[in-house]
């Protein structure tokens, strides 16, 4: 049996399933309408993704440092991107390029998607597989590794979504995309566009979205 809670952890609970509700409102009034997505913005608890410190901000609106100069994205920017990535579909594989947090991971996996992940930095990595565990999500795929190369032992994939922004398209992760599907990425440098991207018969489609603002996607790991 689970320890009683305490008094505090109770209000925190309650306060956290209201705060929580009011986010998933505010995510169906500007534009997101993906059941899936809105349920698995609701349920996955971002406070556990970032510093306690924060964790009162988890909420809002608003994107939130994650340590090592990065950042988990605002969660109408998650949502959007998970959406473009499922809507219409069933989620099937899916690469995330950039685990950070892994707040963007444990919402891939509550639409019901096989999810794999990797991150340059290891330090993120451990972190994002603490708070996955304490989320109690924990079947994803972590790796520590570059995205620029992707998964070629995993691929292809039906969806790839990167949460860094690239100065161009990495050529990799379009062949390891399974036809048919679709990536969703930020695009840029000081200026930055949501792209989503579809492989056809007729060859990639390539749509440019809303202004974004990312980290950059960098080489290497370390
Ligand atoms: N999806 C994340 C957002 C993380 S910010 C979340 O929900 O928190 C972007 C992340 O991309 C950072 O952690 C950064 O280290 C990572 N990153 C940047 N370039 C990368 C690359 N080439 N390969 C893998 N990860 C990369």
């Amino acid at each position: 049996m689970a320890a009683p809670l305490t008094p505090n952890a109770q209000a925190y609970g309650m306060l956290s399933e209201r705060t929580r509700r009011r986010m998933s409102d505010r995510l169906r009034q500007h534009g997101i309408n993906d059941e899936r997505v809105l349920s698995a913005m609701h349920e996955v608890p971002r406070h556990l993704f970032v510093d306690q410190a924060l964790a009162t901000r988890a909420y809002d609106d608003v994107s939130l440092p994650i340590g090592h100069g990065q950042t988990i994205s605002q969660p109408l920017t998650v949502a959007r991107m998970t959406e473009l990535l499922i809507q219409g579909r069933q989620p099937g594989k899916i690469l995330e390029v950039g685990t950070g947090c892994g707040y963007q991971t444990a919402v891939l996996l509550k639409t019901g998607a096989e999810v794999y992940s990797i991150e340059r930095l290891g330090a993120i990595l451990d972190q994002a597989r603490r708070n996955l565990r304490a989320a109690k999500l924990v079947h994803a795929r972590l790796v520590h590794g570059d995205g620029n190369v992707g998964l070629p032992e995993a691929a292809p994939f039906d969806g790839i979504i990167i949460t860094a922004a690239a100065r161009a398209l990495p050529a990799p992760l379009v062949d390891q995309l399974a036809d048919g599907g679709r990536m969703v990425l930020p695009l840029g440098e000081a200026e930055q566009h949501l792209w989503l991207l579809e492989k056809t018969a007729q060859g990639l489609q390539k749509t440019r979205l809303d202004p974004v603002k990312f980290v950059p996607l960098l080489n290497g790991r370390s």
